[in-house]
């Protein structure tokens, strides 16, 4: 078969598959990062192909290496916590670790933990351990269906591992029922269960379930750091991975998602027009787009960019080094904008696009809190 760039390729995407050529070797279906395509080879081939990255970085991950070295040092010193709440804003990383960590707790290796080669690691990466339950927002909430089974799942004795591991993304959407339904097994774990939520902002959540976790508070990730990794492992030419990187703000996972589907960066670049555009325009016109990106499905995304096109805004106003600004490409346009709306402005406009990622993921009506925030909005 020919050997097309191994990096293309994630272990994250890795599930075993029925041979389809007939021949009696089990085979491994290969996705990239987007899950878009994917190609079945030999598990001969991807212990060549998948795993070889995983041999020197096995927790695969780009920064964030104080949270390994810890998360390493709970497995070596048996001080494993029930629950781990990781948080950070989103695609910087936090299902990634979970994961990974998930990996290390079922991992057979007697060395270095996750191996990234034996059974366990390859079927947890694949999110396909009989230990491991893997639990997202359904329509954009984790409702008390959802908490009730990660409850039933945790009770039932391991198969194949210590431990039964339970990873939920999206934790702070989780409805008030569902988090007070959790509470009872946070509070009185089974020996054996280890629950590992991620969530954007600890202030997103319960208190009486924050006082119950161990917390991980993940940072973005440097950007020469983010570059550096996708020119060496992702083999993105050197400009344009500075760039992509640069862009990211710190999101590792959003940063790799860019460089594998440019769309992300068509609407990204459209999202931030918008609104350099709607700074100069009446109610009328702001009306208009928040209904608009209320229909979409993305308007997290969009509004984050929002907040970091103000965040440079704010920068530049407060007189820090142009580097320092993500949107590269608009400086001259922020630069103005900077002069003309001033360092409160700015700061408030930031504040309220970040209110208004934070609405969305408490399930808020989007188009009101998108009105508001857009309204609030002086012209320029
Ligand atoms: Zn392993």
């Amino acid at each position: 078969m020919h050997q097309r760039k191994p990096t293309h390729y994630s272990s994250r995407f890795m599930a075993r598959v029925k041979p389809q050529c007939g021949c009696p070797d089990e085979h491994t279906l290969l996705l990239c990062a987007s899950g878009s395509h994917g190609r079945i080879v030999h598990n001969a081939q991807k212990s060549r192909v998948a795993t070889r990255r995983m041999a020197g970085t096995m927790w695969e991950t780009i920064g964030h290496e104080w949270a390994v070295a810890y998360l390493q040092k709970t497995i070596e010193t048996n001080r494993i916590a029930h629950t781990t709440l990781f948080t950070g804003p989103a695609k910087i990383g936090k299902t990634h670790l979970a994961l990974r960590f998930a990996a290390a707790l079922h991992c057979h290796s007697d060395g270095q933990r996750p191996c990234g080669r034996c059974r366990s690691c390859l079927e947890t990466l694949a999110g396909a351990h009989a230990d491991l339950l893997m639990i997202e927002p359904d329509k954009g909430r984790v409702k008390i269906d959802q908490v009730r089974r990660i409850q039933h799942e945790l009770a039932l004795r391991p198969y194949n591992s210590p431990w039964r591991v339970c990873v939920v993304s999206g934790f702070e959407t989780t409805t008030t029922e569902a988090a007070n339904a959790l509470l009872k097994t946070l509070e009185e774990p089974p020996a054996h269960a280890i629950l590992l939520l991620t969530a954007l902002d600890p202030g997103l959540l319960l208190p009486t379930i924050v006082s119950r976790c161990r917390m991980l508070s993940m940072r973005p990730v440097a950007t020469h750091t983010i570059a550096e990794a996708l020119i060496e492992r992702y083999q993105i030419d050197p400009k344009r991975a500075t760039e992509i990187a640069q862009l990211s703000a710190g999101r590792v996972g959003w940063a790799i998602r860019a460089c594998e589907d440019p769309s992300m960066l068509e609407q990204r670049d459209t999202d931030v027009q918008t609104l350099l555009e709607l700074v100069d325009k009446g109610p009328a016109a702001r009306l208009r787009v928040a209904e608009e990106l209320a229909k979409r499905d993305d308007v997290h995304p969009a509004v984050f960019e929002w907040q970091l096109v103000w965040r440079d805004i704010m920068l530049l106003a407060a007189g820090c080094d142009d580097r320092l600004v993500v949107n590269q490409r608009q400086l001259p346009r922020l630069r103005r904008l900077a002069e003309t709306t001033g360092l409160e402005p700015a700061r408030a406009a930031a504040a309220s696009a970040q209110d208004v990622v934070r609405q969305i993921s408490q399930n808020v009506n989007a188009r009101l809190a998108l009105e508001t925030m857009l309204l609030s909005w002086q012209n320029r």
